[in-house]
């Protein structure tokens, strides 16, 4: 995939949970690493799944990131040597880390910001849907449906091994909850 060079943008990698987006983010942020580029790395300060410091995918890859709690602090570890910032969950941000993420652009930074594009509902995520329209390269790529091995483009939610409902609380205390990827016939989400 040819990129302009010296030339800022967006690149836009969404879908569902387990579509490899973390994967894809890292693929993307070492190649500009080999090809000597200043990169730098940032997540929501929320997101601890594995690792407080790193982006780490399912199948394991991971990279050296910065968790920051508002988008704005981004400016505090960039300098005019950055060249590229990758962004991991970016569904988690506050809805100015689009204006960060065209500011940047507009800098001659590539922004690579990686993402769900819908919640468990199956509604658009926080400031995911603004973002995916101010990018200038959008990929939306899918994961294996848990249900019916078709490509997945949905995350289910359950709650002790059920399908969450349309008003569970975020935090169930007591409850089990875990997600899978799901196709749209699969996924389930009761009113
Ligand atoms: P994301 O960031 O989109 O949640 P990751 O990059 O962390 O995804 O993980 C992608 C990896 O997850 C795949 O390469 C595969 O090894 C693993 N995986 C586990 N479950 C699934 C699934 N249902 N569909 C696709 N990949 C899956
Ligand atoms: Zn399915």
């Amino acid at each position: 995939m040819y990129r302009p060079i010296n030339h800022g943008y967006i690149e836009a990698v969404i879908g569902p949970m387990y579509s490899g987006k973390s994967e894809e983010l890292i693929r993307r942020l070492k190649r500009a690493k080999i090809a000597k580029q200043n990169v730098i790395v940032f997540k929501p300060q929320i997101d601890d799944r594995y690792s407080k410091d790193d982006v780490v995918s399912h199948s394991g890859d991971s990279i050296n990131a910065i968790p920051i709690s508002n988008s704005s602090d981004i400016y505090k570890f960039i300098d005019n040597k950055t060249q590229v910032v990758g962004i991991d969950e970016v569904q988690f941000f506050d809805v100015e880390i689009v204006d960060v993420a065209v500011d940047l652009a507009d800098k001659g930074i590539r922004v690579i910001a990686a993402g769900l594009d819908m919640d468990f509902k199956g509604e658009p995520f926080g400031p995911t849907p603004r973002l995916l329209a101010m990018a200038e390269f959008v990929d939306k790529i899918q994961a294996i449906c848990s249900v019916c091995g078709q490509p997945a483009t949905r995350s289910q939610r359950l709650i002790n091994g059920e399908p969450a409902k349309y008003d569970d609380p975020i935090i169930q205390v007591g409850a089990v909850e875990s997600y899978e990827a799901r196709c749209r016939k699969c996924h389930v989400v009761c009113k």
